[in-house]
């Protein structure tokens, strides 16, 4: 109804930004002003910057159409990175859908981890779980020429969307298998393992609430307490990682006791927890 009746001066950039900005503060973990940006840059084809220095310019009809559907779509919670089909990622853009899990910032602290601790001159081989839309391997391989990436995936059509933004970043050096993390890579070939596996309680209620709703159950949980996959990964490590090797993997806040117990049972030594910017 709302749509029907606006006249076209409200139609201009700085009008319906306000607008969605309003709309958008109803949404719980939305970032209303950044989104309701984004989704216009989205409808217009213009970039964010040029709809701020021409707020008095009115988009054509059918954009501001397609604007209002993006926004409801934004309004039914469903994800702005699956709505734009893209997610920033370290110094990438990335392209997800519903088949991969959307790339958090947190995860950027994996990789500055990982170019922190591991030699930049050397080809050193790295495999990265559970790759999903590729984004731990992507940044690795942007970073550093030498080394030989490995992206896995169990999921068919999550790999198939890591391929693809190899392809688009230039990156198709990074192999891609289809497996269980570590089932099929040969033994001690690795010189570091890292990993963003699903770690999230089966039954907690996170898994019920905004961006999570949307995004493959899979690579949030593996159901049960949330340590399986990490369990899984610890235990194949000692075959596939070279001695002196590093694995990393990110887990629940609170689980990190029990992920350096896990560690220590698998045999790892010299394990450490670090904690990320939202603590
Ligand atoms: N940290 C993610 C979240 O907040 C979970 C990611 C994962 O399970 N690997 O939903």
């Amino acid at each position: 109804p709302e749509t029907a009746s606006i006249g076209a001066r409200h139609h201009r950039t700085d009008a319906l930004l306000a607008r969605a900005t309003a709309a958008l503060a109803d949404l719980p973990d939305a970032t209303p002003r950044l989104e309701a940006e984004l989704l216009l840059a989205e409808a217009t084809g213009w970039t964010r910057t040029s709809l701020l220095a021409w707020p008095e310019r009115a988009p054509p009809d059918e954009a501001v159409a397609t604007f209002e559907a993006l926004l409801a779509r934004r309004l039914t919670g469903e994800p702005i990175a699956y709505i734009r089909g893209r997610q920033e990622f370290w110094t990438l853009e990335l392209r997800v859908t519903p088949d991969t899990l959307i790339p958090r910032p947190e995860t950027e602290q994996l990789v500055e981890l990982a170019l922190d601790r591991l030699d930049a001159q050397r080809p050193l081989r790295i495999a990265d779980l559970g790759t999903g839309s590729g984004a731990i391997a992507a940044a690795l391989a942007s970073e550093r020429p030498d080394w030989s990436l490995v992206a896995t995936d169990r999921s068919a059509a999550a790999l198939a969307v890591a391929r693809d933004n190899f392809r688009t970043l230039g990156l198709e050096r990074i192999g891609c298998l289809r497996m269980d993390w570590l089932a099929a890579l040969a033994s001690g070939s690795l010189d570091a393992i890292l990993s963003n596996p699903p770690y999230v309680a089966g039954q907690d209620p996170h898994l019920d609430r905004g961006d999570p709703r949307f995004e493959p159950r899979s690579a949030l949980t593996p159901g049960g307490d949330g340590l399986d996959a990490i369990r899984t990964i610890a235990a194949e490590t000692g075959r596939c990682l070279r001695p002196g090797g590093l694995l990393a993997v990110e887990h629940g806040f609170d689980q990190g006791d029990a992920v350096r117990r896990i560690f220590a049972s698998a045999g790892l030594h010299r394990v450490e927890t670090c904690r990320d910017l939202a603590g």
